[in-house]
């Protein structure tokens, strides 16, 4: 606040006072239409704020800080020209325009600092009174010796400074060590991990060679499938073609049974008939016996001539019935004859079917064989169908094991591609941390060089301080003695 107040207030025309705080217009404002009405700038926008952008003199309408606009050169001119008097020094008529340079520049009672406050000389007071205190300051006796002090303080706050910043990058060495050891254990997992892949991969290799070999299993067992079915075709093929023999065997064997039955007839017919034959050779015998004796007795017994004509007459019947009689015999001869042929065909067919019977039985060996070597396939083919369900779970969790390994791939790829970062990060931080040594390293050579000069200097300040001591006391002695 500008510490003046009006010479002759009462003077002042109205039209210069600001309607609210009642004094001339300070940077005064005039409101747009239809106010019209002009203000302090601090006073329109303190009342603006208070009455919600009201003015409160009209309360027309909303305004807000754009809206004011400065007022004229030529008031604000009357207004620099209002005469004023220093509340401080109280000098009169200074023109309220030149106040602000009166106070800084001119006024006696203004406030002002040692000239010795380079030195951190504390005092401040009016300009007046400042040549008093600069004749006895202190400070100012001390000037040369202050000025060394402050500047070698500010040297070891400089140190002080040097130190903290040494000490934070030493902290940020170590940080970048830590981080180094840090990407160093990763890097030591990522080789670890690498490594497993690398077991993995080769473990990968094994399971597809394996799958491989399962594949040639089953082509084989394809291979022997095809082969039994082949046997059981065969098998089929024989086991009907035997059933066959057999059926012509079973036909051959009721002929056979036939035939023999009407050979045994045939031979007890032939048996018959030779009985037959005997019968009537003996009877024929008989009767030529007879016939003999009566011829022999047809010489003595002319009687008998008649029995002898009826003899005859019997005879003649007889060897008609003995002419049919004999060919009855020739017919059962030749009948004999062919069902002696017959029995030789039998006997030729019997061997046949002997024959046929062997090779039945062979078959049937063979067919057992086949059966054996059946039933061996089908275990065989059993285990082997054991052993595509042991592969094929095999597979199966070797299918997924892939997918882990694929997974697994894709992971260490991406931690390939995130270690050749951190390896390029450490090449950065060691550069980076290379470089810090270096800065370390011409730190502390500075910091050693620095202790050495606050050593001297401190030992210059002992001396200086004790060669001080009493010249001080000395002069103030002096001018208290002068203003007494
Ligand atoms: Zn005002
Ligand atoms: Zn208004
Ligand atoms: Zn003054
Ligand atoms: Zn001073």
């Amino acid at each position: 606040m500008d510490n003046y107040e009006y010479m002759e207030e009462s003077t002042i025309p109205v039209d210069l006072i600001c309607k609210l705080c009642k004094k001339p217009f300070i940077d005064p404002v005039i409101l747009p239409s239809p106010c019209e009405q002009t203000f302090c700038l601090k006073c329109i926008q303190t009342n603006l704020e208070n009455h919600s952008n009201n003015c409160s003199e009209c309360n027309k309408k909303p305004l807000s800080n754009n809206d004011l606009k400065s007022e004229n050169p030529i008031l604000r001119k009357m207004l620099g020209k209002l005469l004023v008097k220093c509340c401080s020094c109280s000098e009169e008529n200074i023109q309220r325009s030149n106040f602000s340079e009166h106070i800084q520049q001119q006024c006696p009672k203004r406030i002002v600092d040692c000239s010795a406050n380079d030195i951190l000389c504390p005092w401040n007071g009016h300009y007046d009174e400042l040549n008093e205190h600069f004749n006895q300051c202190p400070y100012e006796k001390l000037r040369t010796v202050l000025i060394k002090l402050i500047n070698d303080a500010r040297r070891i706050d400089e140190l002080n400074q040097l130190q903290i910043d040494f000490q934070s990058l030493e902290n940020k060495y170590q940080e970048q060590q830590n981080r180094i050891q840090q990407i160093e254990n990763e890097n030591e997992i990522l080789n670890n991990q690498i490594n497993e892949m690398k077991k993995f991969e080769s473990e990968n290799k094994n399971l597809n060679e394996q799958l491989n070999k399962l594949e040639n299993f089953e082509i084989e067992n394809k291979s022997l499938n095809e082969k039994i079915d082949e046997h059981i075709n065969e098998i089929n093929e024989l086991k009907s073609k035997n059933q066959l023999i057999q059926d012509q065997c079973d036909q051959y064997e009721i002929n056979n049974n036939d035939i023999e039955i009407e050979l045994k007839i045939l031979n007890k017919s032939l048996q018959l008939t030779n009985i037959v034959i005997e019968n009537f050779q003996a009877k024929i015998k008989f009767f030529q016996e007879n016939l003999n004796q009566l011829n022999l007795t047809q010489i003595n017994n002319q009687t008998l001539n008649e029995l002898y004509q009826q003899q005859q007459i019997q005879n003649d019947s007889l060897d008609k019935q003995n002419q049919y009689l004999q060919e009855t015999i020739v017919i059962y001869e030749q009948e004999l004859e062919h069902l002696q042929e017959y029995c030789k065909q039998i006997d030729a067919d019997n061997q046949q079917y002997f024959l046929n019977n062997k090779e039945n039985d062979h078959l049937k060996v063979r067919l057992t064989e086949y059966e054996k070597e059946n039933d061996h396939l089908k275990v065989r083919l059993i285990e082997y169908e054991k052993e595509i369900e042991q592969l094929k779970q095999y597979c199966k969790q070797i299918e997924a094991a892939n997918q882990q390994y694929f997974l697994i791939n894709e992971e260490n790829n991406h931690l390939k591609a995130q270690l050749i970062e951190y390896e390029k990060q450490i090449e950065q931080l060691k550069q980076y941390c290379e470089q810090i040594e270096a800065n370390n390293q011409q730190l502390i050579e500075q910091s050693i060089q620095y202790k050495i000069k606050i050593d001297q200097l401190t030992i210059n300040i002992k001396r200086l301080e004790a060669k001080l001591d009493r010249p001080v006391i000395q002069s103030h002695s002096k001018s208290t003695i002068a203003s007494l």
